[in-house]
């Protein structure tokens, strides 16, 4: 059989050239992510966060020590610019459903002014600034602050419709934070084709009906907070999913349930008080030998 030839040109080799060139601002760009994503997060230490308090492997030893030392600890973030372009990714998407909800007049929260500096609690879409008068479009939506003080928990959703007694979570569903974040679920619907193993993305979305359960542990966290601490009054929360191989959405309601939260809540007052008598709680994943987390502080510690 004849080799197939492709007739060479000045636009083939142009072409050919251009896609094999290392193209020194694409690497300039991703050295300026990743140096970012290296920098001190900016997160409040000086709280425990719900993202946290929801995870199987949550030290309580590990959350004593930032709150008494309210630092970050030491840790080497691994990040790569793909995980990094995952997570902007995620923040343009909440940003497009909270615009939509602010045209619509249907969301609560605080919001920040560009031009003053100021941050204000609005229940709908404020016409101006509260302090200095600036029109909307100085005005950012600064999501929902939840924060129970006694227990120095503090976290935000993303949104809240007082309307509709919700609180409101927006999620991507891509390849990438599948990979990250549920391998076994992209695991399951991984098939056999003529070109090798791939994901049979119909499917998996068809499949997809309820959102994750690390996702649905911290939102009864957050609603339990909204209702005894922030005087919100909540009774579920919503979830809208985009699913990034087709722009495709889902929306998921999640009922508040008191008592999916209170191990957590004690859990959190039983270190408030080990901090008030100045007594390390022993570390609830692997005892006295302590877990990645909490013998990390006492490294930082020496
Ligand atoms: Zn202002
Ligand atoms: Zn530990």
């Amino acid at each position: 059989m004849a080799p197939r030839v492709v007739k060479s040109g000045p636009r083939l080799t142009e072409y050919l050239n251009a896609v094999k060139s290392p193209e020194p601002l694409f690497g300039d760009v991703q050295k300026h992510v990743l140096d970012k994503a290296a920098k001190p997060s900016g997160r409040r230490q000086d709280v425990i966060h719900p993202s946290e308090m929801v995870k199987s492997d949550w030290c309580h030893l590990a959350a004593y020590h930032r709150l008494l030392l309210e630092v970050e600890p030491a840790e080497k973030r691994k990040t790569t610019f793909t995980r990094e372009n995952i997570f902007e990714e995620g923040h343009r998407t909440h940003s497009k459903w909270q615009r939509w909800l602010t045209e619509m007049g249907r969301l609560a929260g605080d919001w920040k002014c560009w031009y003053c500096g100021a941050v204000f609690w609005n229940d709908t879409t404020p016409a101006e600034c509260h302090q200095c008068s600036a029109p909307p479009s100085c005005l950012e939506y600064a999501e929902v602050p939840l924060n129970a003080g006694p227990l120095r928990i503090g976290g935000k959703a993303d949104g809240y419709s007082p309307h509709d007694f919700a609180l409101i979570e927006i999620k991507t569903l891509g390849l990438g934070s599948l990979r990250f974040e549920r391998p076994e679920f992209l695991d399951r619907y991984t098939v056999e084709t003529d070109h090798g193993r791939l994901p049979d993305m119909t499917r998996l979305w068809r499949d997809f009906r309820r959102p994750l359960p690390t996702a649905v542990r911290q939102v009864q966290l957050y609603m339990y907070v909204a209702n005894h601490f922030e005087d919100l009054p909540v009774d579920r929360t919503v979830f809208f999913y985009d699913f990034k191989p087709t722009q495709e959405t889902k929306s998921f309601t999640v009922t508040f349930d008191e008592s999916f939260s209170e191990p957590l809540i004690e859990a959190a007052a039983a270190i408030i008080d080990c901090l008030q008598t100045d007594t390390p709680p022993f570390c609830n994943i692997n005892g006295r030998s302590g877990c990645p987390s909490c013998v990390e502080f006492k490294e930082t510690n020496k």
